[in-house]
C-alpha cells in the first residue's frame, strides 16, 4: 500500500494529471463524477484481461486494450493506432493486485492440464506452448511491471502523457502507483 496513492477527493489527484483525461478517469471511476457526453475517445486505457475489474466511465470516453498483466509490449500497433488515428494524447496503464500473470510457473500444471482436458491438446504441445510463452508474459510484480512499462512507453511515445495506476480488487478503486 505504501507504493499507492489513494484518490478519494479531486485534490488527491497529482497536479500534473489534473484537467487531463487521466484526472477525469479517476473522477469518473473513484469519485462518481456524473458522466459527460463524448463523441471521440479522450485516452487509451491499457488493462489486464482479468474478469474482476469493471471501469465506471462514460460511453466513448476511452480506447481500451485488455491484455494479461496490462502488458502492452505485444499490442504496440494498437497503441500506435489509438494515438495516430484515434488522436489520444494520454495513456492510463492500469495494473491490478492478485494478477494471474505474476508467478506463472506456479500455474504451469493447471495450465497444461486445462489445455489437455478442455481444449483437446496433446500434453507435449501444451508444455511447449507454456514454456515458449510464459517468459514473455510473466510480469514478476504488478506495480513494478506497470512502472517499467510506463517508462518504456514514455520513451517510445515521448509526447504522450502516461500514468501508472493500480486497480485494487478488494475495493474496486483506482490508485496511482507512486513513481521514484
Ligand atoms: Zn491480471
Amino acid at each position: 500500500m505504501e507504493k499507492l496513492l489513494p484518490i478519494s477527493s479531486p485534490e488527491n489527484i497529482p497536479q500534473e494529471y489534473r484537467q487531463t483525461p487521466i484526472g477525469l478517469l479517476l473522477e469518473y471511476h473513484n469519485l462518481n463524477r456524473p458522466p459527460e457526453t463524448y463523441d471521440k475517445a479522450q485516452l487509451l486505457i491499457g488493462m489486464c484481461m482479468d474478469n474482476r475489474k469493471h471501469l465506471h466511465i462514460p460511453d466513448n470516453f476511452a480506447f481500451i486494450i485488455r491484455s494479461g498483466g496490462a502488458n502492452l509490449r505485444y499490442s504496440e500497433f494498437k497503441v500506435s493506432y489509438a494515438i495516430g488515428v484515434g488522436q489520444v494524447r494520454h495513456i492510463a496503464l492500469i495494473a491490478h493486485n492478485n494478477c494471474g500473470m505474476v508467478n506463472l510457473i506456479s500455474r504451469k500444471d493447471e495450465f497444461i492440464e486445462g489445455l489437455v482436458e478442455s481444449a483437446g491438446w496433446d500434453r507435449e504441445r501444451a508444455e511447449e506452448h507454456f514454456f515458449h510463452y510464459a517468459p514473455m508474459f510473466e510480469i514478476g510484480s504488478e506495480t513494478d511491471f506497470a512502472l517499467s512499462e510506463t517508462k518504456r512507453l514514455r520513451l517510445r511515445y515521448p509526447k504522450i502523457r502516461i500514468a501508472p495506476l493500480l486497480y485494487r480488487v478488494e475495493d474496486n478503486k483506482l490508485y496511482f502507483i507512486k513513481e521514484s
